[in-house]
């Protein structure tokens, strides 16, 4: 087995990975910035390496330096999380060139995933239902793009090949909008990510976000966990999600993840990832693939008991998967609520010092979170604190214990989204189930675009 693993990240996801490496019985060296020195997975790693100053080009974005601290700890391999350089190609490159273990897929697939143009071809191959659209990028031929546009129907969506974090798209209602809103989406995706390509999709108008979670060893062997709906979005970030989605029944589920573990083996994927779907009128329509482990991973690990961490440390050792598909079984459900700390009016970021913490517990409760009484939250990152986790037998017991979660969770000194979170439990909408990706910004009146 692996035994020292170096977590080039930050805040509930490195806590959440050196509590499986310690479950595994591997060393952990924690890498942080001048600004994290007191981040609970820190006091927690065996050995730790403030690798820069607080700005993330500094640290946890800067790749040299991270692959010095492996070289100096001696480290196996090197978990890198989400977000920062989770999905950068020519990271896992520079750790594999070292002589290290990526914890993740092939340099290979996370550029092939990547361009979503790539991924959408690999995908649609295989077999994959994706959403009508230019089939390749956009060129600068006006009338051939008009034709494209009315040949997939308006409404449009320009996404760039390069996007993430639901930036870089713009929706076109008809043709008089069309060569300006490409110019547009070309000129800001170039800024953004560096690459100007952008292709068009069908726009569906009122869509659920259901994606499926999936394990690949790389060597032939690929199974999914089931599904996740997470509709509950502001500005196409995710709120709340939860496991398995409602509605969905055991035949869509077998018949949409079999087809997701055909793709991972076609490309021979390689530990976990997830295939983002949008769900409209019985269909599944792929947007994206995630090559890393997702915010959201919790919610499969309660309903399946799977861990996921410790199933890509598996992987990343070379261990075939220990796991067949029968073996998988959807049992519960399971919510998760993302805590930010950002006023929950107005989403602004609220950072500083934490003087009163308590956190709920008792029977299907989790709390991943680094948080705890007297720590600091720094300015420098994303906002997100911890995440609250239900598990029930039944969705109506996953909803009635994040209800008194969220009630039992207290934190002090600092604005957080928790009075949003108890909304979003409190509507009956949500109780219902089923709400499509528009329902949270329009119905709770939260500021769209
Ligand atoms: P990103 O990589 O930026 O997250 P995605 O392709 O995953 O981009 O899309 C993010 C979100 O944008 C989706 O969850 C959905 O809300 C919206 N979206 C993307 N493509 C479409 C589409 N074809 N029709 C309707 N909404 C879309």
């Amino acid at each position: 087995m692996l035994k020292k693993v170096l977590i080039a990240n930050r805040g509930e996801i490195a806590l959440r990975i050196l509590r499986a490496c310690k479950e595994l019985g591997i060393k952990t060296v924690a890498v942080h910035s001048t600004a994290d020195e007191s981040l609970k997975h820190v006091l927690l790693a065996d050995e730790t390496i403030c690798i820069g100053k607080a700005s993330a080009t500094e640290s946890y974005l800067n790749i040299p330096r991270i692959i010095a601290a492996a070289e100096v700890t001696n480290a196996d391999a090197i978990h890198p999380g989400y977000g920062f350089l989770a999905e950068n190609a020519s990271f896992a490159d520079a750790v594999e060139r070292s002589g290290f273990i990526f914890i993740g897929p092939k340099a290979d697939t996370i550029n092939l995933m990547g361009d979503k143009v790539s991924a959408i071809k690999s995908m649609k191959a295989a077999g994959v239902p994706c959403v009508p659209g230019s089939d390749g990028p956009v060129g600068d031929d006006e009338v051939a793009n008009k034709a494209t546009a009315k040949r997939i129907g308006y409404p449009i969506i320009v996404k760039a090949a390069g996007g993430g974090g639901g930036r870089g798209m713009r929706v076109v209602r008809n043709e008089a909008e069309l060569t300006a809103s490409i110019a547009m989406t070309k000129g800001e995706a170039g800024a953004a990510f560096g690459n100007d390509m952008v292709y068009m999709e069908k726009f569906l108008e009122n869509p659920r976000h259901v994606e499926i979670q999936v394990l690949a060893d790389g060597q032939g062997n690929a199974i999914h966990l089931g599904e996740r709906d997470c509709s509950m979005q502001r500005r196409h970030q995710k709120v709340v999600e939860e496991a398995p989605a409602p509605s969905i029944s055991k035949e869509m589920r077998a018949k949409i993840g079999a087809r997701c573990c055909q793709a991972c083996i076609e490309i021979g994927y390689r530990g976990a990832g997830t295939f983002e779907f949008l769900f409209e009128d019985g269909e599944f329509y792929f947007i994206e693939m995630n090559t890393r482990i997702q915010v959201e991973h919790p919610v499969s690990e309660m309903i399946t008991g799977i861990d996921l961490i410790k199933e890509q440390l598996r992987i990343a050792d070379g261990q075939k998967l220990s796991i067949t598909q029968d073996q998988v079984q959807v049992r519960g459900h399971a919510i998760e609520c993302r805590i930010n700390a950002e006023d929950p009016d107005t989403f602004i970021p609220s950072p500083g010092k934490i003087n009163l913490f308590h956190s709920p517990g008792g029977l299907g409760v989790r709390w991943d979170s680094h948080i705890y009484t007297d720590y600091s939250v720094p300015p420098f990152y994303d906002s997100m604190i911890g995440k609250l986790i239900t598990y029930g037998e039944t969705r109506e017991v996953a909803i009635a214990r994040m209800r008194h979660a969220l009630d039992e969770l207290v934190i002090g000194g600092i604005k957080t989204n928790i009075p949003l979170q108890k909304r979003i439990m409190a509507d009956e909408n949500f109780a219902k189930g089923g709400a499509n990706i528009h329902y949270l910004e329009k119905k709770l009146g939260l500021g769209g675009h």
